[in-house]
């Protein structure tokens, strides 16, 4: 299949739109944001139920109580960071489910409101509960930090003239469950992949570190995680994982960086 390479932010002039813009959780960065949390939640209800539909879930009942369980660890660790910070209110309307497809393709992602999914095919790569703690708090701090709304707001900006969610899902519902796909890391079903940005990638390593700290997980095991993915890159086709989330030797430094400060969660 032919993938396409896009860097949106690069080429939008977003001038337009800046005063539309959020504030990240926790690390405070400002973010463009076109859409309204309740139009994202909603959207992901529909599109994770839509995929799940055409999917196959995982018949490995060791494997999918797994990831469920590390799932709900997770999941706590997150409820309570964001009570610990008076941030209750963010998670809401969270319907969280953790689910294990039954695909060769190495990915996992997320979608909003807690909507996550790992596919058979990475497992190899995290090998125990503690590489999948390690995906499954990366993927859940793009939810938190609303990766997800940035990069569909910037896709709708680019392809459809700045168009609002509803507008474009009403009109071109095809097109527009594409470009949703691509946002959330599903871009090799629909043959069209969008890199998350180093400064998002480095967001969600740090929300993530802290979150598998928090639930009961050594960080120290997202160096050798990233370092397998990372190897995978030899030979073939790049895993659709690592073409969603570019690594290489600078990520994993800064990763290495963060263990000071995230290992403070663990030994509490
Ligand atoms: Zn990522």
């Amino acid at each position: 299949m032919k993938i396409f390479f896009l860097r949106a932010a690069a080429v939008v002039s977003l001038a337009g739109f800046l005063f539309a813009c959020a504030t990240v959780p926790v690390t405070g960065r400002r973010q463009l944001s076109l859409i309204p949390a309740s139009t994202m939640l909603a959207m992901s209800q529909e599109q994770y139920g839509a995929f799940l539909k055409e999917s196959r879930l995982s018949t490995d009942a060791k494997s999918t109580a797994m990831v469920q369980q590390v799932g709900e660890n997770i999941q706590a660790a997150v409820e309570r960071y964001f009570a610990e910070q008076g941030m209750a209110r963010e998670l809401k309307n969270y319907a969280w489910e953790f689910n294990l497809i039954e695909s060769q393709e190495v990915n996992a992602w997320a979608m909003p409101g807690g909507k996550i999914a790992v596919y058979t095919g990475i497992l190899p790569v995290t090998r125990d509960e503690n590489g999948l703690a390690v995906v499954i708090g990366h993927e859940i701090g793009h939810v938190v930090a609303g990766h997800g709304a940035e990069r569909m707001s910037h896709l709708l900006a680019v392809q459809m003239g700045g168009m609002a969610l509803a507008a474009a899902m009403a009109n071109r519902p095809e097109a527009t469950q594409q470009l949703w796909y691509t946002a959330f890391g599903l871009g090799a079903q629909v043959g069209f992949v969008l890199p998350y940005s180093r400064l998002q990638e480095h967001e969600a390593d740090r929300l993530g570190l802290i979150f598998m700290a928090m639930a009961g997980y050594d960080p120290q095991h997202a160096l050798a995680f990233w370092e397998r993915l990372a190897a995978r890159k030899e030979g073939q086709a790049p895993p659709a994982f690592l073409s969603t989330h570019p690594t290489d030797a600078q990520r994993i430094q800064r990763i290495r960086d963060l263990m000071p400060e995230v290992q403070r969660y663990y030994r509490q």
